[in-house]
């Protein structure tokens, strides 16, 4: 059924925009004051800044610091509509979607929901790994880290203590890499001073890539400097070697070895999520939705979309789609504003800024345009970067402390284990999060 959802009732043409991540709430900005309604839907209240939810998991900063509330950010706009909700269906015959709220009708769609943890098809892997694609999960990562030492200090069996505390990240990407040096950092500054009774020769940091090399969207150089700097933390990485199997706690590998380690961090893919409504021609295998230049998903007239879900079809320089990353999403959203607002329609064109992976304190790489480098100065742009990046000057503010604290003091100050409330079970807390995934 037709629901207005509270909605004005005005002459002015709809845009309905699905997700508030980078590309959805870019857009939604360059239209605040344009002569559309603009309606944002996303089926959370708060913008989640992904590149620091590595930090969230290893206790370096508080999730509300890279968290915003949509409603905050749109305060002063009347133009401009926020409701949670999750979109269900397209209906595009009737320029209607369909959300878990009822139906809502469109001039305009874009769809800029983002992506998902692939598991590429394991069923075992999707139960137990962890992923880390939401705040929510970021913080399950943190608890069942913590958790999990705090079993283990329970126990004087020390395979136990071998199996708790190790920790085995799936996956050479940023991510994966950004996590193997935070968590190693953890373990060399932070953790034997909380756990002194643990022997932390114990705690092994593995790292696994399928493929030949780390950083794979990066230059060579930064690839192997990065392997430079994971191994002077000591962590133990291992290229070529695919994950086959996870049961909780045995892990077995392609080479035909096992390793035992209850937390398995799995950042080895993403995929879309297929939209009821629009044909499955139109997806990549990887559930990208394809669009053509201007972004409009192919086949549908008024439909959009942006960000890590779009796949461009046409763009010659990126046969296989354009990298999912923040900057393509914030392009794609601003030409698609521009677009919507004029009568000229402009092809988008990805503008490369460069990349930056931090791996440690001082630790960071950087492709920029025309130059590569890393260390120190690689690290302070990185800072600088994420820093600027942060919507709101407070989770600015808080970020700088929390990363100042933990530079000066070599300490992180959020090891707290708050695991969400469940009045049904009857389990103690870090019972509850260790066998939670
Ligand atoms: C751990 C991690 C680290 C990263 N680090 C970097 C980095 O350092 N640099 C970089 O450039 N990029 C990085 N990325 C990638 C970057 O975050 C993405 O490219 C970017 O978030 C894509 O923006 P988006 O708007 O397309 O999607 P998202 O930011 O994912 O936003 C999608 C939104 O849609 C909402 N949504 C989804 N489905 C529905 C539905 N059915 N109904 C309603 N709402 C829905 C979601 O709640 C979400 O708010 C990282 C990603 C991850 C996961």
């Amino acid at each position: 059924m037709e629901n207005n959802f509270n909605l004005p009732k005005n002459n002015k043409k709809r845009v309905v925009i699905v997700g508030a991540g980078f590309a959805g709430l870019k857009l939604a900005r360059k239209l605040r004051k344009s002569a559309f309604q603009v309606v944002v839907l996303d089926k959370q209240n708060y913008h989640q800044f992904q590149p620091l939810f590595y930090q969230v998991a290893t206790s370096g900063i508080e999730p509300s610091s890279i968290s915003f509330p949509v409603r905050k950010i749109f305060q002063k706009n009347t133009n401009l509509h926020f409701r949670q909700t999750q979109l269900l269906e397209v209906l595009p015959d009737q320029k209607k979607i369909l959300t878990e709220n009822g139906e809502l009708s469109y001039d305009h769609l874009v769809i800029a929901t983002g992506v998902t943890t692939n598991y590429f098809g394991s069923a075992n892997l999707e139960r137990h790994g962890l992923p880390m694609k939401t705040t929510a999960e970021a913080i399950n990562l943190r608890n069942r880290i913590l958790a999990s030492f705090e079993k283990a200090i329970l126990t004087e069996d020390v395979n136990e203590h071998t199996k708790l505390m190790s920790v085995v990240i799936v996956g050479g990407g940023p991510t994966g890499v950004e996590l193997s040096g935070a968590i190693a950092e953890m373990r060399r500054f932070v953790l034997p001073k909380d756990y002194p009774e643990l022997d932390f020769s114990k705690m092994k940091i593995l790292l696994y890539e399928a493929g030949p090399r780390l950083l794979n969207g990066m230059s060579e150089k930064s690839g192997l400097k990065a392997l430079e700097f994971l191994k002077e933390l000591d962590v133990e990485v291992h290229l070529n070697t695919r994950i086959e199997d996870y049961d909780g706690e045995k892990i077995s590998l392609s080479d035909q070895t096992e390793v035992y380690a209850t937390n398995l961090l799995w950042t080895a893919g993403v995929s879309g999520k297929y939209i009821k409504g629009i044909a499955k021609e139109t997806y990549t295998p990887s559930n990208r939705l394809v669009v053509d230049s201007y972004n409009q998903v192919i086949g549908l007239d008024g439909v959009y979309a942006v960000g890590d879900i779009a796949c461009v079809s046409d763009d010659k320089e990126y046969e296989r789609g354009h990298p999912q990353v923040a900057q393509v999403a914030i392009q794609q959203a601003n030409n698609l504003a521009d677009n919507l607002m004029s009568n000229k329609q402009k092809p988008f064109k990805y503008k490369d800024k460069g990349s930056l992976a931090t791996i440690g304190r001082n630790m960071a790489v950087a492709d920029l345009p025309g130059m590569k480098f890393s260390g120190f100065i690689a690290w302070v742009l990185w800072l600088f970067v994420h820093l600027m990046a942060i919507v709101g000057v407070k989770n600015r503010f808080f970020i700088f402390v929390n990363w100042a604290q933990s530079y000066i003091w070599r300490d992180q100050s959020l090891r707290i284990l708050i695991a969400p409330y469940n009045r049904n079970k009857k389990k103690s807390t870090n019972q509850q999060s260790v066998s939670a995934s």
